[in-house]
């Protein structure tokens, strides 16, 4: 168990950040707002806990509640029944229920949020019933966003693989030596211990999808590793061994992500940072693993929708309107092909890599030489579908190579490649194209294929060609 000096310390961080930082103050209002449910760790008899409907709760009352992000993991079969809630236990829990109901993890985030005078506590398994139907889950989705936004605190439990790893109980110390200097005062010198990029950014936790939007809009987070606790926020990341990470050192991108203005700041940061940071959100969301594949839409939608409010824009999975082009020039990072997710109950179309298992890279373009075509739009009829210009490939043929292949001329000088990153066989005379950009007489495309009924084409890859090759053949079709 965590010494009391310990808990100090995080509560002394949050109180030097309430105090004097802007981290909390700019989204002042929003701390009213209570999830459904939070659990009440404030009883006198500590281990006692009581799940409570936040809208039973006096207005007057202090509405700080902390939220955990955490790993749930592969846990041995019914252990979720037994830990989480559910319509069997939820009349129960409502009541009172005991810590020890808990997986260790859940039972040390309870420990942290008594210690540092917080009596509400959100975890999504216990707040959220997780029913086979989740009649119960999906209205929450949506409101992922502000239980994230308006938490107090995030405590992520970055060292626990799963709910029953814990995180309190830590094996490694830091080593220190003492020193007297000449008048006396006594100085510790520990190793330099810290690492942000192993401990939380390449930790366990932050393979898992639902874990980047929760950082994202998370206020600030105290991030509980295997070696050192951290605290991050606005100001920049502070460590146990009391060393400071600015945020400049942690590179724009980066600090987007603890920025406590993100994602206003987008706006403010300009077109080409803002695009920049859009790809390296998608392109670091898509290689986390997900338990469900399905997840992959939901599981960063309160982000996305917080972003395209910001640009005052549409967005139809993981594709924003302002920046249509940018955001659907994306293929597969690897040589592999990519695997469609079975959906089932949603309309999840071929044009965006939310379709498909596995991470994703964006082309890279250099932005300010390009030029962005016009006639490339959402359709207002078909929800979800593209309406463009289809044309086809001219006088030129492939060479393929795996998914990659080179379009050369006639007399086999090399015009152009392209990739077919889905399932599906690779032919250039029976494909057609859509140009998203152009640069220097270079056209970036989509390849498309028909589908067997009416103006539809779905996408199967996209290329580089020269403007010479291709010939516009066909108006407002759609992609879907
Ligand atoms: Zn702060």
């Amino acid at each position: 168990m965590a010494s009391s000096s310990y808990f100090e310390l995080l509560g002394a961080w949050l109180g030097r950040c309430d105090q004097s930082h802007n981290c909390s103050k700019c989204k002042e209002g929003t701390n009213t707002t209570l999830p459904t449910r939070v659990i009440y760790v404030g009883d006198p008899n500590p281990d006692i806990l009581v799940l409570l409907c936040s809208a039973e709760l006096d207005a007057s009352s202090d509405r700080r509640y902390i939220a955990l992000s955490y790993c749930w993991g592969n846990l041995e079969s019914g252990a979720e029944n037994r830990f989480c809630t559910n319509s069997q236990n939820l009349h129960h829990r409502l009541k009172s229920f005991s810590i020890k109901e808990l997986p260790k993890t859940l039972q040390d985030a309870v420990r942290v949020t008594q210690n540092l005078g917080v009596q509400f506590l959100w975890i999504d398994s216990l707040c959220i019933l997780q029913d086979k139907d989740k009649k119960d889950w999906e209205p929450e989705v949506p409101r992922m966003e502000d239980v994230f936004a308006s938490a107090y605190c995030t405590m992520a439990a970055t060292s626990a693989t799963n709910s029953s790893g814990g995180f309190l109980e830590r094996h490694s110390e830091s080593r220190f030596i003492q020193v007297q200097d000449g008048p006396g005062r006594m100085l510790y010198v520990c190793e330099d211990v810290e690492d942000f990029d192993n401990d939380v950014e390449n930790a366990v936790l932050k393979t898992r999808g639902w874990v980047l939007q929760e950082r994202v809009l998370s206020r600030r987070t105290i991030h509980l590793s295997k070696n050192q606790t951290y605290w991050e926020c606005g100001e920049g990341v502070h460590c146990e061994n009391l060393t400071r990470l600015e945020s400049p050192s942690l590179g724009y991108k980066r600090y987007f992500l603890l920025d406590p203005e993100f994602p206003d700041r987008l706006l403010q940061s300009g077109y080409r940072r803002t695009v920049d940071f859009i790809h390296f959100l998608f392109e670091h969301y898509s290689k986390r693993d997900l338990t469900y594949k399905t997840d992959k839409v939901v599981a960063i939608s309160a982000l996305e929708a917080r972003i395209a409010r910001t640009l005052k824009c549409e967005k139809r999975y993981g594709i924003f309107e302002r920046f249509l082009h940018q955001t659907l020039l994306w293929q597969s990072p690897g040589k592999e092909k990519m695997e469609r997710i079975d959906y089932k109950i949603q309309d999840v179309l071929s044009w965006s890599w939310m379709a498909y298992n596995g991470g994703l890279k964006f082309v890279d373009i250099p932005f300010f030489t390009a030029g962005w075509i016009k006639h490339l739009r959402f359709d207002e009829m078909r929800k979800n579908a593209l309406v463009t210009e289809v044309g086809r490939f001219w006088d030129c043929r492939m060479k393929q190579k795996a998914t990659q292949c080179a379009i050369l001329d006639s007399e086999g000088t090399k015009i152009g490649s392209l990739q077919y990153d889905v399932e599906g066989g690779a032919d250039i005379h029976f494909h057609r194209y859509v140009v998203v950009g152009r640069r220097r007489g270079e056209y970036y495309i989509l390849v498309v294929k028909p589908r067997i009924m009416g103006d539809e084409y779905e996408r199967i890859g996209v290329g580089m060609i020269h403007a010479n090759y291709v010939s516009r053949e066909r108006v407002d079709v759609r992609i879907v």
